[in-house]
């Protein structure tokens, strides 16, 4: 199989190089910006009409013609195969809304992190640590480690807090085979806990993250303070960046360790899906699943389990995972969010919520793979009887 891999590395361009980079992030996004608006007016005029949307040739034929127009010459110092790119990234943020994978793409703001992409005509000189890219001089590149495979393109970005990153994109070949050692496990994302595994094992956010957290709140009311267009507004939003990219360095490290950790373990894991868990909750619930780091999780998981030849289930469907008594089937109608812990009325156990959820996702993962794959299996933690399907959905 083919694995795709990304390293992300430092880039130091010089003084000269900024303005054209800047240039590249802004036309990028502009041209974003420019055929989002001209697809939703697009869509506006034309709804129910037999062609109701553009298509992504359709927008680049649109974008040959206005760089043809005196008003946007200036789109030819940049890179127009970066330009395209930015249709192919409109076209496919379009494409995971119609298919209910995000949400309806938004505009791109100046202040977030800025990116272009290089497709092709790229080159990395490892023996001077210099990336070639299209219309610029050789950037100074920190390759702090090697690559493996082959280069498919180079994405060049700026975080709100001023640093430059070349991500190189690589393709590797590697033959995987099924694990045939190690636990299963279910795991709850939880709300108390970050995670909860049906081993019983309970996983908080770290304290320095958290801490982190805090003063980032704390300067956020800060800089909404702050007069806009001031000077000290600015100082503030560099500060806020800051604390913002050392939230994510901190928490991708916190991350990675745990789902390779789990990986390494286990040769099947479940988990629910987010999307069903966030609808399933309120608001308040469905905010704090998509801040809290649980969809990089997830998505970590799972390539790494493909590497690994680890059998990754997401359940995608509704099925009460909390309200259903893990050992005895019994429903708890009545359960509520603020429930940590309730009192089984089928087998008189106490049930820890979470601990309950993560045995379900389990069980109800170990059912979904079915015979084929669950025989080999050795099933870990308490209980240890497979469950019809019917009586699960139940
Ligand atoms: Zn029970």
């Amino acid at each position: 199989m083919f694995i795709n891999k990304a390293y992300n590395f430092r880039i130091y361009p010089s003084d000269k190089q900024i303005e054209p980079l800047a240039q590249h992030f802004g036309s990028c996004r502009f041209v974003y910006n420019y055929f989002l608006r001209k697809r939703i007016d697009f869509y506006v005029e034309n709804k129910g009409k037999e062609k109701q949307g553009l298509t992504y040739h359709d927008t680049a034929i649109m974008l040959t013609q206005l760089k043809k127009t005196p008003e946007y010459v200036w789109m030819n110092d940049v890179n127009s195969q970066s330009l395209q790119q930015s249709l192919r990234r409109l076209d496919i943020a379009y494409n995971n809304f119609f298919n209910k994978r995000a949400e309806f793409p938004n505009f791109k703001k100046k202040h977030s992190k800025q990116s272009f992409l290089v497709p092709q005509a790229f080159e990395i000189d490892f023996e001077k640590g210099l990336l070639h890219i299209p219309k610029f001089k050789p950037i100074k590149i920190i390759l702090h480690r090697e690559t493996e495979g082959t280069i498919k393109s180079v994405n060049i970005t700026k975080t709100p807090s001023g640093k430059y990153f070349a991500s190189v994109l690589c393709e590797i070949e590697k033959v995987v085979k099924p694990k045939k050692k190690g636990r299963q496990i279910g795991i709850d994302l939880g709300l108390k806990s970050f995670l909860i595994t049906s081993d019983n094992e309970r996983i908080d956010s770290p304290q320095y993250l958290r801490k982190s957290e805090d003063k980032l709140a704390k300067l956020q009311r800060h800089l909404s303070r702050k007069i806009k267009g001031s000077n000290r507004k600015n100082k503030a939003r560099v500060k806020v960046a800051r604390i913002h990219d050392k939230i994510s360095n901190q928490r991708n490290d916190f991350l990675h360790k745990l789902s390779h950790r789990l990986v390494s373990e286990n040769q099947a894991i479940f988990v629910e899906d987010l999307h069903v868990k966030g609808i399933m909750a309120n608001h308040h619930l469905a905010k704090s699943v998509s801040d809290s780091g649980w969809s990089e999780f997830v998505r970590q998981l799972k390539y790494k389990s493909e590497w690994n030849g680890v059998y990754f289930g997401q359940i995608d469907r509704f099925f009460p995972s909390s309200k259903r008594c893990f050992s005895c089937g019994w429903i708890n109608e009545s359960l509520t969010l603020k429930d940590r812990e309730w009192i089984c009325q089928g087998c008189n156990q106490v049930v820890d919520r979470d601990f309950n959820a993560a045995q379900n996702i389990l069980l109800f993962g170990q059912n979904m793979v079915g015979q084929e794959l669950s025989k080999p299996f050795k099933r870990s933690g308490r209980g240890g009887v497979v469950r019809p399907l019917a009586e699960l959905r139940s």
